[in-house]
């Protein structure tokens, strides 16, 4: 295993503070180390300030693209199957593209 030390190396999970799981590898850490996404209206939003309403998940930056892949968000939020078709990832891909995160 390597030890390198870095800004880029994954954090240890730290058990003082909240643990979320992360919806694409299923990984437990803290909320500093991932992204909040919301489902507002259907279409998943990235929750960059925190607080935003509505149903939220946990996903690290770099599992995002998987999760959109996968349609682990439709299980995140737990829709129904008829509107599997209806959550709208084009916003958090948008972001994924334009943005940087952490
Ligand atoms: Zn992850």
């Amino acid at each position: 295993m390597r030890s390198k030390q870095g800004s880029d190396t994954i954090k240890p999970l730290d058990l003082t503070l909240p643990v979320r799981s992360c919806i694409g590898c299923r990984k437990r850490a803290n909320p500093s180390a991932l992204i909040r996404v919301v489902l507002v209206d259907g279409k998943v939003i990235p929750d960059l300030k925190g607080g935003a309403a509505g149903r939220g998940a946990w996903l690290h930056k770099k599992c995002a693209e998987g999760a959109i892949s996968r349609g682990a968000f439709v299980f995140a939020f737990k829709t129904n199957k008829a509107q599997t078709e209806a959550v709208d990832v084009s916003e958090l891909q948008q972001y994924l593209l334009t943005n940087e995160w952490i």
